[in-house]
């Protein structure tokens, strides 16, 4: 059995009180055990940052994005081993898993420009031979807790950005699929970065909570399920560090009367099903609005959805492979038992799908279901399954208020060749991404990402401006050099104006 340990500055003897299984989805083995750390190995773990980090701090911007650099280079030479390593234990097919690390690769290439960022702010003559100035300075220790779905894009939106800036980062990655992150360790310490300024810690929750009550980790990221979001969120805050926390999601794709519905069909395929709907950013509801659309986009949808195949991870034809594991897809057809009891109409029924040879993998087929109320409880949740849902809605006003008043709030989309109706949408629309006939509106690295309502916990997004706003403090000067005169004493009580 495959051993997969934390990755550390210093010496690990490697043996831990607690493992956790890692699977192999496409069969339903074991296929790894990944080591659980406790409290006393994080506090090894900070004591190796605080010793590293000063100095990281210290070097000059370029410099530090020269390590950004060579990272860069250094994966897209590992990506084809990346891709399938990240598949093997995620279960998402190997170009998906490309896409996965690409998309975290671009928030490095934004690293790579970390010195103009970094610029501060000045202003010359605030006052009276007083000037002003700026900067941003790195919060010191910062960590990670991570999710099961991105386990190559989301470590590096928040490595990146947080080294960059100056930081020693801890990873938590989900013990679900492990080995990637330890992977992007191994080649950051090969491009150049200093021992100690990334390490990547194993865990469950035990973890966890250690990380929220370490006196030396000033930040936190999180990217997880809604609850466990708002729970890192409060105990983080509560212990006086800096917390963003993202949640869970239910994304629906408005289809209005006038959209394309062959292209909405391919793309909401892509978007639903695609990595057997574990993305966050999946559309998982879809709304058609009137009754015309909905009856033609569903006599479309069916076939598609039949059309689909789901195989091994590394079969090259797949449109999308296992779900992570066996509770996982256990959890998925309860959701899909409790939307038929609830009333919907099971259009699709994906439950009990096998795949000859692989019978003991964790596959789902695909499923859909229409005349979804919004009272349900399959539509107030998050299944994070390769489910779609039809919420037929009557009119604009209707459809803008389901995603509006719904409890997550990351993205959404609109299908229409209105341009007022898709403005009109966007600005008034309760969710933090919208797409424009863009079923999966992740933004590009140098925006920003982040839900809102229950989809995120905090006030700043991951990666670009936002989140090097999360990993620095800044930090003003007032300055003045006098000419030798002492000033007026009198002025001295009062507080200071620049009038
Ligand atoms: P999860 O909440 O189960 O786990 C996330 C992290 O929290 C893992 O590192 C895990 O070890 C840790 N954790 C699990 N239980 C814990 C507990 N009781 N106390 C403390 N820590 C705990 O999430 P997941 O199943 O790995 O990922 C899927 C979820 O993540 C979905 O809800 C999805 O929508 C969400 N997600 C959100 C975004 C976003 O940016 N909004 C992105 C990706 C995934």
């Amino acid at each position: 059995m495959r051993d997969i340990n934390h990755k550390l500055a210093f010496d690990h003897d490697g043996k831990a009180q607690r493992y956790s299984d890692v699977f192999d989805p496409n069969n339903g083995g074991v296929q790894a055990r990944v080591a659980l750390g406790d409290a006393a190995l994080l506090d090894r773990a900070v004591e190796a940052a605080k010793k590293a980090q000063p100095a990281w701090a210290a070097v000059n911007p370029p410099r530090r994005a020269r390590v950004m650099f060579n990272f860069k280079a250094l994966v897209e030479k590992h990506m084809d081993e990346l891709a399938h390593l990240l598949s093997s234990e995620h279960g998402k097919v190997v170009a998906d898993a490309k896409g996965d690390i690409q998309r975290g690769l671009e928030v490095i290439e934004f690293c790579c420009g970390i010195p103009h960022v970094l610029k501060g702010e000045f202003t010359q003559g605030a006052g009276p031979g007083i000037d002003v100035y700026s900067f941003r300075q790195p919060i010191g220790i910062g960590a990670g807790i991570t999710p099961f779905n991105f386990p190559g894009m989301i470590p590096l939106w928040m490595s990146g950005v947080a080294i960059a800036t100056g930081n020693a980062f801890i990873l938590k990655p989900s013990e679900r699929d492990p080995s990637v992150p330890v992977r992007l360790a191994e080649l950051f310490l090969e491009a150049g970065l200093p021992e100690g300024i990334l390490q990547v810690v194993h865990g469950d929750k035990e973890m966890v909570d250690a990380i929220l009550d370490h006196p030396d980790i000033g930040a936190i990221s999180f990217v997880g399920s809604s609850d466990i979001a708002h729970y890192v969120y409060r105990r983080g805050v509560d212990n006086g560090k800096r917390v963003q926390a993202m949640g869970g999601a239910k994304n629906h794709g408005i289809v209005m009367p006038d959209a394309d519905l062959d292209q909405v069909v391919n793309d909401l395929s892509g978007a639903a099903f695609g990595s057997a709907g574990e993305r966050c950013m999946a559309l998982s509801v879809v709304v058609p609005v009137g009754e015309k659309t909905a009856i033609a986009l569903r006599e479309k949808m069916i076939p598609a959805i039949e059309g689909l195949r789901v195989g091994v991870s590394t079969d090259p034809e797949a449109h999308y492979g296992p779900v992570v594991t066996a509770a996982h897809k256990a959890k998925i057809e309860s959701y899909i038992q409790m939307g038929v009891d609830e009333g919907a109409e099971l259009v699709v029924d994906g439950r009990g799908f096998t795949l000859q040879g692989h019978e003991e993998g964790f596959f789902v087929g695909p499923t859909l279901f229409d005349h979804v109320k919004p009272t349900m409880r399959s539509y107030r949740e998050e299944i994070f399954g390769p489910v779609l849902q039809m919420v037929r809605a009557d009119s604009f006003e209707d459809a803008l208020t389901l995603p509006s008043q719904h409890q997550y709030g990351n993205g959404v989309a609109i299908f229409t060749r209105n341009g007022h109706a898709a403005r009109e949408f966007a600005a008034r629309v309760d969710i933090g991404m919208v797409g424009i006939n863009v079923p999966i509106p992740v933004p590009v690295a140098y925006h920003s990402f982040g839900g809102w309502k229950r989809s995120a916990f905090g006030d700043t997004n991951q990666h670009g401006m936002e989140g090097v706003k999360f990993w620095t403090k800044v930090k003003t000067v007032t300055q003045r050099w006098p000419d030798g005169g002492v000033g007026d004493a009198a002025n001295a009580f009062v507080i200071p104006t620049m009038g």
